[in-house]
């Protein structure tokens, strides 16, 4: 069996991250969302151990000093953690891992794991996010501003990573990182063993 590989993808708020792995995981059962620890409050709908495992302070920062937590970010005044439990228990299932992630973590888990793939999803243009955000019509002309400003800073890191898929259309997007994961898996360095066969 195939060891799973490790997926991590980013994007600024309001360019579809969400739906699109959402209905990726529709479509595939050799993947799993790797499920992030976070001391935010859940929202409407969000299930404990599904969405997150919603932490205290005091149980992130024991898990943090036991070693648990594989990296972790403060983002807008809350711990957000990827739980080396949640990849482990994955990849050794044979399933593709997905961290949806912010940058500074998808840095980090680059460090810890070179071999790991980043994804990163970008909106069809400045203007198609903003007009997302807007639209959302549960934000303040401020918060609009803020989020705006963060996912200029938050493309700079884009860079960085192997892949960029552009959300303009759902389907499109879902099938471009479908593409993405079926190619990292067919990486000659990914597969020694297949290749030991022949000599
Ligand atoms: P939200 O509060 O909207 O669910 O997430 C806020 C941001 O935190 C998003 O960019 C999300 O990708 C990021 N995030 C979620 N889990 C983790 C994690 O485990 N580590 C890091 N570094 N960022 C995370």
């Amino acid at each position: 069996m195939q060891k799973g590989s490790l997926f991590v993808v980013s994007a600024p708020a309001g360019c579809g991250k969400d739906t699109i792995l959402n209905e990726l995981l529709k479509k595939t059962d050799k993947a799993g969302y790797a499920v992030s620890a976070t001391t935010r409050a859940p929202r409407e709908g969000e299930v404990n151990g599904v969405h997150y495992h919603f932490l205290t302070r005091e149980e992130f920062e024991r898990r943090i000093a036991e070693k648990e937590v594989l990296e972790y970010t403060e983002y807008c005044g809350n711990y957000y953690g990827t739980l080396r439990k949640s990849v482990n228990d994955l990849l050794n299932e044979g399933k593709d891992a997905i961290l949806k992630i912010e940058v500074e973590g998808a840095m980090n888990i680059k460090k810890l794991f070179p071999e790991a793939c980043l994804v990163f999803i970008l909106p069809p243009s400045w203007e198609v996010l903003e007009k997302r955000l807007r639209d959302r019509g549960t934000e303040t002309e401020d918060k609009i501003v803020e989020r705006t400003k963060q996912a200029h800073n938050e493309v700079k890191f884009a860079k960085n990573y192997d892949y960029l898929i552009v959300n303009d259309e759902l389907e499109n997007a879902v099938s471009d990182l479908l593409a993405v994961m079926r190619a990292e898996k067919l990486r000659r360095a990914r597969n020694d063993e297949l290749l030991a066969q022949f000599n």
